[in-house]
């Protein structure tokens, strides 16, 4: 017998510990799929897999609640695989080992699947616990929610009747998560003229050692963006000493805020003591700016030897490309009027290379309201027009707008505060969920996202507090109650 099957409510760690016997990562959850179809046929409930894997089942209403609104329970089947380099463990046979230390349960040098497989046994434990008071229940399963919420985004537009949905994918019991950022990338192409000119010396600038970080997370902490601060010193350079770059590059992906970022010129042998100078001033004030924020910030400025094949770009083009990266949008640009602390509309300039004949530009802006979305791409395609750039905005992922005058809120909160004796915090994130494309597909589906304390999610270090667990659970009872009537 393992240690988690003491664990109350049983029926949820039962379910919990069946689960991290079975591989799950993304892209892997067939086995699940049939763990949790097992499961709906045992208790004799209707189930329904789709194409892509997703699973529902539904559940009658317990006794004279017949009448009552039904409601969704929501969950992913898939897990993040992550693993310390030390520990030999093959994500697709072996079985992860959850252990409890200290009033928490986690793994032994892995993830532990607690994201989202929690959630999931909570669903199943929900399923086989008869004593339940609950109108029609709907238990939503997807799949690869990890790889970019893929499974929700293949959900038939009849694969759910109820309109309130309880998603159990959250990290922070006491939260309710009511709202989600959408978010969609514009990718930017400016033509480039190359001419050979007169200056000759190679030099290469660098700025390295900021922090980075995820753009949705860490977007409102004003940390440095590589790509637009070595613009900020080369605009200013190019008003005053000609230098004719040849290269410039900066970022990796499209949700990650730039680290370090590189421009390539060459300078007429005359300029070169008058120019290094300029250049080291605008970077030390820029240090000076950043130094709370980013305090491993660095800037080097070297020679070093230009390839005769690569020509330099025109005076022209040069212009054009450090006026766009100068007047392109970065950073928080508007705060949530509600809900204090989150972030409504921000903006990523995540990406910058140039080839021959063009500089490609990747920006990735997110917003929990749609029509500021817009706004903020349209701000993009406005900047490229007058530039001269061309630009793609293919569509993105939808936001999942916080609704303040929610019934269901209304409901939870009043449950929250009579189980426990405090207020839950109400909050939004500023990031994709799972919900931002339910809500879309199924337009008035009233929606709360919550879960019990998960640190350390996708990594070797997550775990989940076994208390937390608890109360999630009579968290989910008391909702299932109250919403029967
Ligand atoms: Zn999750």
């Amino acid at each position: 017998m393992s240690e988690i099957t003491g664990l109350k409510p049983s029926a949820l760690w039962k379910h919990f510990e069946e689960i991290c016997k079975i591989p799950h990562g993304s892209d892997n959850e067939k086995a699940i799929g049939e763990y949790v179809i097992a499961q709906a046929k045992k208790l004799g409930l209707a189930w329904q897999k789709d194409k892509t894997g997703n699973v529902v089942v539904r559940m009658t209403a317990s006794a004279g609640k017949e009448k009552a609104a039904g409601a969704v329970l929501q969950g992913h089947l898939d897990m993040v695989n992550e693993k310390n380099s030390d520990i030999k463990h093959d994500f697709l046979k072996d079985p992860i080992k959850p252990v409890i230390r200290n009033g928490w349960v986690q793994a032994e040098g892995t993830t532990l699947g607690a994201d989202n497989g929690i959630g999931v046994a909570a669903g199943l434990a929900v399923m086989e616990t008869p004593e339940l008071s609950h109108g029609p229940l709907e238990f939503l399963f997807t799949v690869s929610e990890e790889t970019g919420l893929d499974g929700a985004r293949t959900i038939g537009p009849t694969a759910l009747q109820g309109r309130i949905l309880l998603n159990l994918d959250s990290e922070e019991e006491g939260t309710f998560t009511i709202g989600c950022a959408g978010g969609a990338d514009s990718h930017i192409s400016i033509p480039l003229a190359r001419k050979a000119g007169k200056a000759k010396a190679g030099f290469r600038l660098k700025i390295m050692g900021l922090r980075g970080g995820h753009s949705g997370v860490n977007i409102h902490e004003g940390r440095g963006n590589a790509i637009k601060l070595l613009a900020r010193v080369l605009w200013q350079a190019n008003a005053k000493y000609p230098f004719a770059l040849l290269k410039m590059e900066g970022g990796n992906k499209h949700n990650a805020i730039p680290r370090e970022a590189i421009a390539e010129f060459l300078l007429e042998p005359a300029k070169i003591k008058a120019f290094s100078i300029f250049v080291q001033t605008a970077c030390d004030k820029i240090k000076a700016e950043f130094k709370t924020v980013e305090p491993g910030l660095q800037f080097s400025l070297e020679p070093f030897e230009p390839s005769a094949k690569l020509l330099p770009m025109t005076p022209k083009a040069q212009k054009t490309l450090l006026d766009f990266l100068l007047a392109c949008p970065h950073g928080v640009l508007g705060m949530h009027a509600e809900l204090k602390g989150l972030v409504e509309t921000s903006t990523n300039l995540a990406i910058l290379r140039t080839l021959k004949d063009k500089a490609t530009v990747l920006c990735s802006s997110r917003s929990s309201a749609a029509s500021a979305l817009e706004g903020v791409r349209n701000g993009l395609k406005a900047v490229a027009d007058l530039t001269g750039a061309r630009i793609k905005q293919p569509e993105g992922y939808p936001a999942w707008t916080p609704n303040m005058g929610s019934a269901l809120l209304q409901t939870m909160k009043g449950i929250y505060k009579q189980a426990f004796g405090r207020e839950p915090v109400i909050g939004a994130i500023h990031a994709g969920l799972e919900c931002g494309i339910i809500g879309e597909k199924f337009p008035g589906m009233d929606m709360i996202s919550f879960g019990p304390n998960l640190q350390n999610p996708h990594s070797p270090d997550e775990r989940v507090e076994i208390a937390s667990v608890e109360r999630f659970w009579t968290l989910i009872v008391a909702t299932l109650k109250a919403l029967a009537g």
